[in-house]
């Protein structure tokens, strides 16, 4: 389906978004129409509907998903998140993304994704333990180190991966670090994950500049979400010399055109649970933040914040997208004619997974590697993977995202055909 042809709810459905570009992707490379039928669609969909015992006594009830796009690189792999407006289509695309993604920084993996309909806000510590481990031994056959390795996401954390993996172990009889990454460092976790999106956020930004003949010290940077993503490549950027002169939460922004104190933002967060009274920068409405003047927009939060109603207004020279699905397929075609240099997503924010790699590694090899090691592996693979992106899409003569895309369908693609169909 063409994009201008798109109603708004289709422009704002996540699935719709990775459809379109799939087709496009899948038509430009003249795909094989089996495999493109086998990759449009996940392979496996998992609803769960798991009660907890709240803390008043009652039983609720809440329903999850494990969406496994594709297995055929390696394991399934990719994040959980909890909010109240996850939907199934929302987990399918996201699934597919870790699919491309995966493929796009070349690591031997699939894409999946999970998700749980709840409001992790107004739960308290113990019901989100219940939750989680309810949720995990409902999965319990279906996840695993050489099956699906979930992770982190929007809403869950390194104490949300410490139950699964405990549940898991549990279940096993037997501690099983690998089933799980994003895990705290005294439970098998890696050096340098916490940071990694945020890190490989700033690698690509450091490329996107290079290539665009700008200096650190002249950027302005606006980030949209300031979660761990959003939060880490503000820190790092702003340490190496980027100047952040925006950041947009959902309840207000911040703006200082001289440049915000990233660290003392992350102090201020940290006693006010929120980055709102912030004395070193001037409160503003986060959505004109998205369309402030500046070189690089981070949107890093969730899907669908770039669309056909503002991207005509992006003022951004380069929109690296931390975020999975920040910008609509309408979207795309706007700023491509604005000649906005994109990274996208499923390269942008690769940096989580590839360190989660990093991490199953580490886990299976029981050898655990320094910060500098972990952030070197994860430099080379993401200034590599730019490199081939961009190569890539001024030799197809396509943008970067269809790029990423074409790149990535085509190894998924190689390997499903080398493996044949099982009958
Ligand atoms: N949730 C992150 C993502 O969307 C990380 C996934 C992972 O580390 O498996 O890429």
């Amino acid at each position: 389906m063409s994009t201008s042809t798109l109603t708004l709810e289709q422009e704002f459905n996540p699935w719709e978004a990775q459809a379109a570009r799939f087709d496009l992707a899948a038509q430009k490379l003249n795909l094989d129409e089996g495999i493109w039928k086998i990759m449009r669609y996940p392979s496996r969909e998992i609803i769960v509907h798991i009660p907890v015992l709240m803390d008043s006594g009652k039983i609720e009830v809440f329903t999850g998903f494990r969406v496994q796009h594709s297995i055929a690189r390696g394991p399934a792999k990719g994040g959980v998140r909890y909010a109240p407006d996850v939907t199934l289509d929302e987990v399918r695309a996201l699934a597919s993304w870790m699919t491309w993604k995966c493929a796009v920084v070349n690591i031997p993996f699939g894409g999946a994704k999970g998700g749980i309909i709840c409001d992790p806000k107004k739960m308290s510590q113990t019901e989100l333990e219940r939750m989680t481990r309810r949720y995990t031994a409902e999965l319990v056959e279906f996840i695993g180190p050489e099956k699906d390795v979930p992770a982190p996401d929007v809403n869950t954390n390194e104490q949300t991966m410490a139950w699964m993996m405990d549940t898991y172990s549990m279940h096993m009889r037997q501690t099983v670090t690998s089933v799980v990454t994003g895990k705290p460092l005294a439970l098998g976790g890696s050096r340098g994950r916490r940071e990694a999106t945020g890190r490989g956020v700033m690698i690509v930004c450091d490329e996107a500049i290079r290539k665009l003949g700008l200096q650190r010290s002249s950027t302005r940077v606006v980030v949209q979400g300031f979660g761990n993503v959003g939060s880490y490549a503000a820190k790092l950027m702003c340490e190496a010399g980027y100047k952040i002169i925006g950041i947009a939460e959902i309840d207000g922004g911040l703006y200082n055109t001289n440049g915000i104190d990233i660290n003392a933002l992350f102090a201020h967060k940290e006693r006010n649970r929120g980055i709102q009274g912030f004395s070193g920068a001037e409160p503003h409405d986060p959505k004109e933040l998205l369309v402030a003047d500046c070189e690089i927009l981070i949107p890093a939060a969730t899907e669908a914040v770039i669309t056909s109603r503002n991207a005509e207004r992006v003022k951004a020279r380069i929109l690296c997208e931390g975020a999975n699905g920040p910008t609509t397929a309408a979207a795309d075609e706007i700023l491509a004619d604005k000649k906005v240099f994109v990274v996208p997503d499923i390269l942008a924010n690769a940096g989580g997974v590839t360190t989660s790699y990093f991490e199953w590694v580490q886990d299976r090899q029981g050898f655990f590697w320094r910060e500098d090691v972990v952030n070197e592996q994860l430099k080379d693979i993401m200034v590599g993977s730019f490199a081939e992106v961009v190569h890539y899409a001024e030799t197809h003569q396509v943008n970067n995202r269809i790029a990423a895309y074409m790149l990535a369908i085509d190894r998924v693609g190689r390997t499903i055909k080398t493996r044949g169909i099982y009958a």
